[in-house]
């Protein structure tokens, strides 16, 4: 999987190794994750979705701060059907924290399946029934809810 780093940190051996690439434009993303000021819900929307933009054409996005941003991220990340991704590190010897896998983005949608292990709920407006998945991979499924005419990703 091709993930971009939309950290202001630098990408780690163990990191790249799971895949995780340095953006082109590192100074930019520094920027956008930089706030000298508590920013109004618009600039947290606008500095989300300039953000996403930068992972675009990846399967995935490694965030991790600022904390109060990252829901706006994980949302815009979604709509550009990339995987929000959270590098899980562990504390090894000498409290040294290495990467150690990644924790995906939390999917209520899949929590619970009202009618089978085929069906979703559209997490926008809460469809059921008028939800179809017109693309099935082992990673994920590309669904369509009918109702409010926006396509969605799953990850299993
Ligand atoms: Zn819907």
């Amino acid at each position: 999987m091709r993930i971009i780093n939309l950290t202001r940190n630098k990408t780690t051996v163990e990191q790249a190794g799971d895949g995780v690439k340095e953006p082109n434009n590192k100074d930019k993303v520094i920027n956008l994750l930089s706030f000298d000021q508590i920013p109004t819900n618009k600039e947290i929307y606008l500095r989300a979705h300039e953000l996403a933009k930068i992972a675009d054409n990846a399967e995935g996005a490694m965030i991790k701060e600022p904390s109060w941003l990252m829901g706006a991220l994980e949302t815009e990340l979604l709509d550009l059907m990339i995987k929000p991704l959270y590098s899980f590190t562990k504390l090894v010897e000498n409290n040294i924290c290495m990467h150690t896998g990644f924790v995906g983005p939390y999917q209520p949608d899949k929590l619970f399946w009202p009618k089978g292990q085929n069906t979703v709920v559209c997490a926008r407006c809460g469809e059921v029934d008028n939800v179809y998945n017109f693309q099935h991979t082992d990673t994920f499924g590309l669904f369509h809810c009918n109702t409010c005419d926006k396509e969605f990703k799953v990850w299993w």
